[in-house]
């Protein structure tokens, strides 16, 4: 039954993870309708949200546990500019991928005006808060409820769930870098006292200003990538995934073509 509340749209499966193809107006809209549910006690089922690029679609080819949380997650939304080609290819037709450090300040604007609280959880110490004094400025009337460098072991969780049982977020970003983040939240979903939590990666440091983000011409031709290869060359290794992921793809979708229809 259609309860007048916007849906998710069909996840298109990619390599064995599914990607639901959204924008971000599409992805505000259903953490709308879901926030707005919310009575004045949070406590309730929280809702994983994963920013999903190449490197997370080969991690979980060889990562199990991986694989199963993004298979269990909530939404996953098209970060990467092959995973949003990919979708495209499917006749999804979308025009921009959704980032995790692009999804932030359009959440912050919308929690401001409708109440609702952001934790901001992970990054090195005093990068959360830095960030989030940005977009608290920004956006008069943003409730950042708590920010906290912590990490995703065992010996930081008392104090963590702690201070999330404290204050109640409405909205919680993650940043311990993935596997590692959607791994945790998954882990603890029963127990985050939040609605929704967020896995976004080294979106903090983007955003305080710590890591430059590639400029704007950069980013509107899919070479986000090669620039952070250029400024953080340590990352060669993992970048190796996307020459992987796009090979993958071809071949999946060749092998698709060349089968009796
Ligand atoms: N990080 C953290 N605790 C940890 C490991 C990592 O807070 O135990 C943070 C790190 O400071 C950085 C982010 O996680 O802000 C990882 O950023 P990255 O760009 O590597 O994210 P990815 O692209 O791997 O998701």
């Amino acid at each position: 039954m259609n309860s007048g509340r916007p849906e998710r749209p069909a996840p298109i499966d990619i390599l064995g993870v599914p990607v639901h193809p959204v924008d971000y107006a599409g992805t505000l809209e259903l953490l709308t309708a879901w926030l707005d549910v919310v009575g004045p006690d949070v406590d309730g089922p929280t809702r994983q949200i994963c920013t999903v690029n190449p490197e997370f679609i080969i991690e979980a080819r060889h990562n199990s546990r991986f694989r199963q949380v993004l298979n269990e997650a909530w939404l996953n939304v098209p970060d990467g500019v092959g995973v949003l080609r990919t979708l495209n290819l499917h006749g999804c037709g979308l025009v921009e991928r959704v980032t995790g450090t692009d999804l932030i300040p359009r959440l912050a604007e919308l929690c401001a005006s409708r109440g609702w609280r952001m934790f901001f959880l992970g990054a090195a110490p005093g990068v959360a808060m830095a960030a989030a004094d940005i977009l608290a400025k920004r956006f008069p009337g943003l409730e950042v409820c708590g920010t906290w460098s912590g990490s995703p072991a065992d010996k930081d969780w008392p104090v963590i769930h702690r201070l999330l049982a404290d204050t109640q977020p409405h909205v919680l970003l993650v940043a311990f870098g993935h596997p590692r983040q959607d791994l945790w939240i998954h882990s603890h979903l029963g127990d985050l006292h939040s609605r929704v939590a967020i896995g976004v990666g080294g979106a903090f440091d983007f955003m305080a200003g710590k890591v430059p983000r590639a400029p704007g011409w950069m980013r509107d031709r899919g070479l986000e990538w090669l620039y952070r290869l250029l400024r953080q060359p340590a990352r060669w290794r993992r970048m190796l995934s996307l020459p992987v992921f796009v090979l993958l793809v071809a071949k999946e979708w060749l092998a698709g073509m060349a089968a009796p229809k």
